[in-house]
């Protein structure tokens, strides 16, 4: 992912950018970041780049012109990719660490420095896609508010931060704020460590840190607590069908469910990581939905949907165009002990004859045959740079491939004819779920109903299935 600031005082922005985190990323190639000269765009011979706003009015304002400039220019020499622009100013939309989330799904960020009162409107009007606010107050200049955007998006990009978990367990994540933490010495100024901590026991441990979260944005942070309390009772409600629902408690659990409706009956989640739509009825006995699907399907013409009853998704398609994608059963492994691994695959590159596994890598030989599945797997090269596809080689070849969709079930398999029936598909599960349970998730996959040997493989390794069937809509 790439940065360009564009601001009339590059050098501000450079020097603290490529300091610690982000200046290794640049340096490890992870992200790049570049400051554009505004003043270096100007047509003034005197390379002014202000003028006197118009009606009057205290202070300067920066010009149209080589704002534009600077702006087409940085756009020129992009690739075809996801880009946003951005103008950052007092009057945007206020900064969270969901924006952050989805502005990190982008290839291109620009973002616009305003300096003295601002810049012309006409060339926002013209140029920018997302005006940005780093809180209520007024800085001099949109340096200091770029940095922190590049910062706390970068810090998503994968592979930015050395441990990809720690951004899971960070404030904001599921509506919380993080628990309080603590480093040697054990006892400071008379205060000792909660015991808890020194216990080593795992579980212990991760009931203090949940409930010290919960505390914590309890008491300081009563808006995000509602939410998070919200979510709580939607988790505890589905958890009454859970093998139907895994889907959507997952949402909740891996802290990516957006409460978009709710009544005593209906629940509409939208996942922030894939946009997908998740529905279900709690009461299907008496039909109808109180969602306002007309309004629903006009802000979001083309929503893909996962239903959790046949008779809406057959209402939704009579009523609202939507085809149906696929039909689904849920598979979910229930338990918590990890499956067991030896003989099957290594995770070092020391194979014996035995699979190795290892996160697949965007720029790798076997690419050719990835760029295949990509057809099959739309939106798999997407996963493929979160890290969240597997391959399975052996003797230096690719011999599977298995990842997280992305909406948060296993999925995307697929084993090359000459290596079938040599245990690639279970090597490849059993290290996804493996995996899943080392980040506190739980493990499932939705299945097309006659896939025969996928099932199988899901019964070997003991996934339970869900009773009732999940719906795939899709609007074009
Ligand atoms: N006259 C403008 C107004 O009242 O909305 C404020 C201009 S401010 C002095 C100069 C520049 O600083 C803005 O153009 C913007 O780029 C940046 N800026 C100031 N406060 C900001 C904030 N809270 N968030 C983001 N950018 C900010």
């Amino acid at each position: 992912m790439n940065f360009h600031i564009l601001t009339l005082f590059p050098e501000m922005v450079m020097q603290p950018l490529m300091t610690s985190i982000t200046g290794r990323a640049v340096k490890q190639n992870k992200i790049g970041i570049e400051a554009v000269n505004i003043r270096d765009y100007t047509k003034d011979k005197h390379k002014r780049v202000d003028d006197y706003p118009y009606g009057g009015g205290a202070g300067m304002l920066m010009q149209a012109q080589p704002v534009y400039d600077a702006c087409e220019s940085v756009i020129s020499r992009l690739p075809e990719g996801k880009r946003r622009v951005i103008y950052v100013s007092p009057q945007g939309v206020p900064f969270t660490q969901q924006m952050a989330q989805e502005l990190a799904e982008n290839d291109d960020l620009l973002l616009i420095c305003g300096h003295y009162e601002g810049i012309d409107e006409r060339v926002l009007e013209e140029v920018v896609t997302d005006v940005i606010s780093i809180g209520d107050y007024v800085l001099t200049g949109g340096e200091l508010a770029a940095m922190v955007i590049v910062d706390a998006v970068a810090r998503l990009v994968p592979h930015v931060l050395n441990n990809g978990q720690s951004a899971q367990t960070e404030s904001f994540h599921g509506n919380l704020l993080e628990y309080p933490q603590y480093s040697r010495p054990e006892i400071w100024h008379g205060q000792a460590v909660p015991a808890v901590l020194l216990s080593g026991n795992k579980r212990e441990i991760d009931i203090w840190q949940k409930n010290a979260a919960i505390q914590r944005t309890k008491e300081r942070r009563p808006d995000l607590y509602r939410r998070y309390s919200e979510l709580e009772e939607c988790r505890k409600i589905l958890m009454e069908k859970k093998l139907h629902h895994t889907d959507m408690t997952e949402l909740v659990n891996r802290g990516r469910a957006v409460l978009v409706f709710r009544n005593e009956r209906e629940i509409l989640f939208r996942d922030r990581e894939s946009g997908i739509y998740f529905h279900t009825d709690l009461n299907p006995g008496n039909k109808g939905s109180a969602v306002d699907w007309e309004a629903f399907s006009e802000q979001n013409p083309h929503a893909a949907l996962r239903l959790h009853q046949e008779y809406m998704a057959d209402m939704l398609q009579e009523k609202y165009a939507y085809s149906r994608k696929l039909c689904c059963k849920q598979m979910v492994y229930t338990r918590r002990e990890k499956l067991p691994v030896s003989g099957l695959y290594s995770l070092n590159g020391k194979t014996d004859g035995r699979f190795f596994v290892r996160p697949l890598d965007f720029g790798e030989a076997c690419l050719l045959e990835i760029c295949r599945l990509e057809d099959e797997f739309p939106g798999m090269e997407k996963q493929i740079k979160k890290g969240s596809v597997y391959g399975c080689f052996l003797e230096g070849n690719l011999a599977g491939v298995m990842g997280i969709c992305s909406d948060g079930s296993i999925g995307m398999l697929f084993v090359s004819e000459r290596y079938r029936r040599k245990k690639a598909a279970t090597a490849l599960e059993t290290c996804l779920v493996n995996r899943m349970l080392e980040q506190g998730m739980v493990p499932f996959i939705q299945i097309m109903e006659k896939d025969g040997t996928v099932f199988a493989l899901q019964e070997k390794l003991g996934l339970c299935l869900a009773k009732e069937r999940v719906f795939w809509l899709e609007r074009k």
